[in-house]
This record gives C-alpha cells, sequence and structure tokens, in this order.
C-alpha cells in the first residue's frame, strides 16, 4: 500500500538572542523558569517586536544549503490561536510569503523536495504535572523559552515510509551541524508529520520529539490506518498527538486548516527586503556539506560505504581529512572506520574521547609497517581513546612477534606437541590448525597466522 509522508520540522537556532527581543538564551537548560523574560516576550500589551536580524541569517543559511530560492521581501503574519503557551494568543510567524520555498534536500540518493522554510518564534513550554498529558493535575509554564527563534522546514509528501523519515530528518540534522547552527545536545528538534495511505484521509501527528520517535509515531499510525481500511472504515482527516509512553497517537481534533488560524499581517514589523549582496555574501560563506564531503571522498577513491561513515559524522570528517597530510585516503580509510566502530560501541562522539591525531597517526605507522597486528590496532585503540598515556605501553605489549623470534616459538610448541604433529603427518589437516593455534595461544595473539602456518611447514616438511 502506498503510503505519502510529510514533515513539518521545527529547529531551535543557536542565537544569542530571542527571536523579537534581548532577552539571553545562551545557556537556557541552567536558567531558574520565567528568569529570561521581558514585555515583548511575555506579550504585554504595547510591547512591540523587533527582528533578530542575525537569525534571518541562520535561516538564510538553512534555505540555501536546502537548495531554496530565497525571497527577496518576506515579512512575518499573526497566527492566531488561545492557548495558554502564548500569552498575546497569537505566534508570530510567516504564512503569505516565507523567507525560503522550492528546494530539496537528498536522502540516500533520492530527492525529497522541500516546499517552504519559514521563521517563527518559540511558545513557552507547558509542564503538566500528574501522570500523564491527559491526566495532569495542573500545568507549569516557563516562558523562558517563549521567542526562542525557530526555523520551520516543509517538506512535500515525497517521504515513502517512516524508515525514509527518520533518515530525512537525520540528514537535516547533519546539514544544521555542518553549518553550525544546531547542537543536538543544547537544542530541540520537533516535528509535525502527514500522513496518508492510499484510500484514506490525511491525519496529522503534531509534536513528536527526535526521529526514532518519529518513525515510531508513523509505524503506529500505518498500522492504525490499515487495521480502519481492513474493516471498511476510511480514516478520518484529524489532529493527532503522540504519546511516546504508551507509543500510541490519540486523536487531538478533527479536521484542521491552516486558514482556521486566522492569520493577518504583524503590524508591528516591517516588510524585510534582503539585498541580492546581501544573500550573496551568505552563499559565499557556506560550508562544504555532507553531500558534497561524499561526492569529494569517492573521487579520493574511497568505497560508497566508507564515504558515507565518514560524511556522516562530521568530527571523524574533519579528523580524517587532517590525516591527510601524513597518509593517502586508502591508507587510513579502513583505520577511521575502526575508529568509528570503537566511537558507536561507546556512544560517545570524537570530541568527547581524549584521541589526538598524534596517538592516531602513530598506531596507523605501527599497523602499516607490521610492527603490530590489525587485531593489536583495534584493542589497542579501545583503549587509547580514553586513556592515551597508555598508547607507548601498549604498542610495547602488542608488539608483532615474527621473523628468527617467532621460529624459536614454534620450534618449541612442536617438541611439546609430538602427537599433533604425528597426527599432522600421518595426513590430519586439522592437527595443523590445532599447532598454529598453540603457537597463537603463546604468544597471546601478537603474530600472523600466515606467518606461522608458513613456519610450521617449512620446519615439519625441511
Ligand atoms: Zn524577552
Ligand atoms: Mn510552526
Amino acid at each position: 500500500m502506498k503510503v505519502k509522508i510529510g514533515l513539518e520540522t521545527h529547529v531551535q537556532l543557536a542565537t544569542k538572542t530571542k527571536l523579537f527581543c534581548s532577552c539571553s538564551i545562551e545557556n537556557l537548560s541552567e536558567a531558574e523558569p520565567n528568569t529570561r523574560v521581558c514585555d515583548i516576550c511575555l506579550g504585554f500589551p504595547g510591547s512591540k517586536p523587533v527582528l533578530n536580524k542575525k537569525a534571518v541569517d541562520i535561516g538564510i543559511k538553512i534555505a540555501l544549503a536546502l537548495n531554496c530560492k530565497i525571497h527577496r521581501e518576506f515579512f512575518f503574519s499573526r497566527k492566531s490561536y488561545f492557548y495558554p503557551d502564548m500569552a498575546k494568543n497569537f505566534q508570530i510567524s510567516q504564512y503569505e510569503i516565507p523567507l525560503a520555498s522550492n528546494g530539496y534536500l537528498i536522502v540516500n540518493g533520492k530527492k525529497i523536495r522541500i516546499k517552504r522554510v519559514h521563521l517563527e518564534e518559540d511558545p513557552a513550554r507547558i509542564i503538566h504535572v500528574g501522570k500523564s498529558i491527559t491526566e495532569a493535575k495542573y500545568t507549569l509554564l516557563d516562558y523562558n523559552r517563549s521567542g526562542i527563534p525557530l526555523v520551520e522546514i516543509v517538506t512535500e509528501p515525497d517521504i515513502e515510509s517512516p524508515k525514509e523519515a527518520r533518515e530525512y530528518l537525520k540528514t537535516l540534522m547533519l546539514i544544521l551541524e555542518y553549518l553550525g547552527v544546531f547542537d543536538p545536545k543544547e537544542h530541540l528538534m520537533k516535528s509535525d508529520a502527514n500522513i496518508s495511505l492510499e484510500g484514506g484521509e490525511r491525519v496529522e501527528i503534531k509534536n513528536i520529539t527526535g526521529f526514532r520517535e518519529v518513525e515510531n509515531a508513523l509505524n503506529f499510525e500505518i498500522l492504525r490506518h490499515k487495521n480502519l481500511l481492513k474493516r471498511g472504515i476510511k480514516p478520518e482527516r484529524e489532529t493527532r498527538m503522540w504519546d511516546p509512553v504508551t507509543k500510541t497517537t490519540k486523536s487531538l481534533r478533527k479536521k484542521e486548516e491552516e486558514e482556521e488560524y486566522g492569520y493577518i499581517f504583524e503590524p508591528d514589523l516591517v516588510k524585510i527586503v534582503l539585498t541580492e549582496e546581501q544573500i550573496n555574501a551568505i552563499k559565499q560563506s557556506l560550508p562544504e556539506m555532507p553531500q558534497e564531503k561524499f561526492e569529494k571522498y569517492l573521487s579520493m577513491g574511497l568505497n560508497k560505504e566508507i564515504a558515507f561513515t565518514i560524511s556522516s559524522d562530521l568530527q571523524l570528517a574533519i579528523f580524517f581529512e587532517s590525516l591527510l597530510d601524513e597518509f593517502s585516503p586508502n591508507q587510513i580509510d579502513s583505520w577511521i572506520l575502526v575508529l568509528k566502530k570503537i566511537l558507536n560501541y561507546n556512544d560517545v562522539l570524537l570530541s568527547e574521547t581524549k584521541l589526538k591525531k598524534e596517538h592516531f597517526s602513530l598506531l596507523v605507522k605501527k599497523a602499516l609497517s607490521g610492527e603490530i597486528s590489525d587485531r593489536a590496532f583495534e584493542l589497542i585503540l579501545r583503549e587509547v581513546v580514553f586513556y592515551p598515556e597508555k598508547l607507548e605501553m601498549l604498542l610495547k605489549e602488542y608488539q608483532k612477534i615474527s621473523g628468527e623470534k617467532l621460529k624459536e616459538i614454534v620450534l618449541k610448541v612442536i617438541e611439546n606437541n609430538k602427537k599433533a604433529v604425528e597426527d599432522y603427518k600421518s595426513g590430519e589437516e586439522k592437527a595443523l590448525n590445532y599447532l598454529v593455534g598453540q603457537v597463537m595461544k603463546e604468544i597471546k595473539g601478537k603474530g600472523d597466522a600466515k606467518e606461522i602456518r608458513k613456519i610450521i611447514l617449512e620446519l615439519l616438511n625441511g
């Protein structure tokens, strides 16, 4: 059954101050509730919003990175609704002419069209105290969040599965990280998901935090729709909410159209006019994007999987590129993958480890020259990412045993395993593997199995 999904994603922007006032939003998580507020973000009568130009610049940056057309002239509108998170009973947003439109994002080689990108203010934070949202005893409001600049990114319904929705959001997040405008540890990314199945109406699921949850909510909704359609019931047009605790969606309200918000122009803000130079200057300042890095790595001779893995982790990509003054791309790509595996296993970013370029580069040199085995490289790196001071000691400990020294040990093993030697001579191939295993045990894995095998054969046949 064909599934159509469109996403509206709200991203908090990393500015110093709010969108329409000078209240600071730096280290906001450390602030006491309702201490970063003023007449404007509390919506006092008579207070007048003043647009934060920095937020506009960041919005343009994001829109350009999403291949959008920037509107040289745009304005803000009041989106009217009554809810305690919005003290003035309207949200300043953009409707008629947004900041930008008609872009696209490439997700796993597929083009997902971006319908529009606009700026708006974040409402206050609502904290329901009680068992669940529907059974709250009372509700707390924190207006520190009210007025944080948000950029809203709306796709066309080009997404065809919950998994693809998650991948789209991951790609979007990566682009924002590359642009340096979003810190996944500090800021929130929330999405509204529109979904329809063939033969059913469109349903909107509001306010889902994180991309895992978007995938879960959509999977639930598809199942619900399929069950309804199977029973001959057509899913209704409605707005639902996702409950991450029960992992289900609940109906909030029937039918809702954008027009019902009664948008009117915001008379306290003048029309914004951008110059061509301003847009070009921002275009020039855009860094290399993930897709560009991916293609660059392919042209360096990296395979698709490795190129994708490295370009999907900005810190790792920077680290990889910093090593290219000492190594060729193909000399280090597989070692970078080993590093990525270790980072994933520990669930950390490179910046959360103590690994420096010089540690990694030394390890790679030892592996390339054959002084340590591939296995030893990984074992040492596992320790070194957190305890680089152990590097010298570990290199000594794991130094590969080969040549004459290895031969001596093999001789000793042969003498101590007469039975296996006889078995081998009488045609039992397995006995050879046993002998290799005994040598490995003796040298604690610090050797090359192929070399050991070769020495054994030489000694037994010679
Ligand atoms: Zn304020
Ligand atoms: Mn919105």
